[in-house]
């Protein structure tokens, strides 16, 4: 077994952390450091996969599933609109290899790519 990644500790109540929604197989952290008015987290509960290639091959079901939460989110705490980054590999900027994706919403008119 791995050690527990930061966010299997937040969601454990280990260390403190924003969480604003949870499913039976899924959670939302408010970003500590957020890159945009709106930035959310969408972690699947379970560690397994450290990325979302892994999690593709893994469990198609459980990547749908971060789609739906991520949309769901973005309605509320945003117009609806977002967009969903997976960094994937060290290379990316990945640095919690515990996968999640990043819901950026609110105030992105400007930079078509995130820039
Ligand atoms: P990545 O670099 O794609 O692996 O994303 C990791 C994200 O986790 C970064 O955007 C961090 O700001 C965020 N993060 C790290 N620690 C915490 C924490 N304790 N609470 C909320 N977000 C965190």
């Amino acid at each position: 077994m791995s050690e527990p990644s930061i966010f299997t500790r937040i969601l454990q109540g280990e260390i403190p952390g924003e969480i604003i929604a949870e499913t039976e197989n899924a959670f939302v952290l408010r970003d500590i450091a957020p890159q945009a008015p709106v930035h959310l987290l969408v972690i699947p509960k379970t560690q397994e996969y450290r990325n979302v290639v892994e999690l593709a091959a893994g469990d198609p079901a459980l990547l749908t599933e971060l789609v739906g939460l991520a949309h769901t989110v973005a309605a509320e705490h945003s117009d609806g609109d977002f967009r969903l980054i997976f960094n994937t590999g060290p290379g990316a900027g990945q640095t919690v290899f515990h996968v999640h994706a990043h819901v950026l919403a609110g105030g992105l008119e400007e930079g078509r790519l995130g820039g």
